[in-house]
């Protein structure tokens, strides 16, 4: 019989003593990272644990609690699109007419370091059957609501029982004909991609769009190709949001090899977003002018079918905008204008200047 405890890549890494048991952070800087886990969620499931082991820096630097994250700079707000603003009952967000946000759970397989929603996702974040119950009422009386995102959190964290029941719900209700779901779990845990999970997806014949959370090519390992495989060849279609972010895929190089890895996994690239002005991200915030000149550096090198969306969330809960000249004027200093779908204007800050080097540690 064996009693030992699981070899430490062999788990989902969630506490300081974890990380450096498993050598993901050095001893020294275990307080650092100790007073980072106490602010905001912590996990690494064994998958990428393994990843960050062998030596992907890249890997590394999107989910390694950090001691900068405890720097928060004046541009920096707790509910950076403005989430609260949109919220008629708990666990929907429904911003534009034709479609909401559902959020079953705000529980993640894994927590990014620069999630936009990380004051608020955590391990005990699923909505009750009653408030489950009271978000599906909401979407059932109105019938503007075209279509329904699954988001949060990560609603495929759930055991596929529960997802195979808020499917079935959704199935029932005759306006929702486009269901979409958006999750990191098919890149963080490749191996919740099984059977029941897919029979859970089949309870209805609406389509079923799934968009993939993924920044760089490393996260598509065999494994996750092989998820995103069974999910294509089960009928749904795959979509890819990637974020932008410095020292993960902020050169045109990396952008090119992540979008070209991704529709050969028959992913479409679908957007890539400027990074929202969450608490303790500015060292992963690269700057919008910047970011236009990786966008235009793809172009004409870079088949269109892997060429997303370059989308900014305007701060407040406003909607997104693609970064183009068509929505934004500069105000000098890295300032913008950002106008609307509806022709209001918007100031957009600048990144305040980078602290790269002050550790808290
Ligand atoms: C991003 C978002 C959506 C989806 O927007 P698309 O442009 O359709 O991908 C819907 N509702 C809210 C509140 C959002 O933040
Ligand atoms: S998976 Fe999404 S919601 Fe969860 S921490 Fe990452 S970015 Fe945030």
């Amino acid at each position: 019989m064996n009693t030992q405890a699981p070899h430490p890549l062999e788990r989902t890494l969630r506490t300081p003593a974890d990380l450096a048991a498993a050598g993901l952070i050095a001893p020294e800087d275990v307080p650092g990272v100790t007073a980072v886990s106490a602010r905001y969620a912590t996990a690494i499931p064994a998958a990428l644990a393994r990843l960050i082991a062998g030596g992907a820096p890249e890997i590394a630097r999107q989910f390694v609690p950090d001691a900068r994250e405890l720097n928060t700079a004046p541009e920096e707000t707790a509910d950076p699109i403005g989430d609260a603003r949109h919220s008629p009952v708990k666990g929907v967000v429904h911003r534009y007419p034709d479609r909401v946000l559902l959020m079953p759970t705000l529980t993640c397989a894994v927590y990014c370091r620069f999630c936009f929603r990380r004051e608020s996702v955590g391990p005990s974040g699923a909505l009750t059957p009653s408030e489950l119950a009271g978000a599906l009422d909401y979407i059932r009386a109105k019938p503007a609501i075209w279509e329904v995102i699954l988001t949060g959190g990560d609603p495929l964290v759930l055991s596929a029982r529960r997802i195979g029941a808020i499917i079935a719900a959704l199935d029932a209700i005759p306006h929702v004909r486009i269901i979409r779901i958006h999750s990191r779990v098919p890149v963080a845990d490749p191996d919740r991609i099984d059977d029941a999970l897919i029979a859970a997806l089949k309870r209805t014949k609406k389509a079923v769009y799934v968009a993939v959370h993924c920044n760089h090519a490393t996260e598509l390992t065999c494994k996750v190709i092989a998820a995103c495989a069974r999910l294509s060849d089960c009928g749904f279609p795959l979509l890819a949001q990637s974020v932008l972010l410095k020292g993960v895929n902020d050169s045109v190089g990396a952008l090119e090899e992540l979008f070209r890895a991704l529709v050969a996994a028959r992913v479409k690239p679908y957007y890539l977003h400027q990074l929202d002005y969450a608490p303790g991200t500015s060292h992963f915030r690269v700057p919008l002018e910047q970011g236009r000149a990786l966008v235009r550096g793809l172009r004409g090198r870079l088949s269109g079918l892997a060429q997303p969306t370059y989308i900014l969330d305007i701060p407040g809960g406003v909607g997104k905008v693609p970064v183009t000249a068509e929505y934004l004027s500069p105000e000098g200093d890295g300032a913008y204008i950002v106008q609307d779908s509806e022709d209001g204007r918007h100031f957009y800050p600048p990144a305040a200047p980078q602290r790269e080097d002050i550790s808290l540690a």
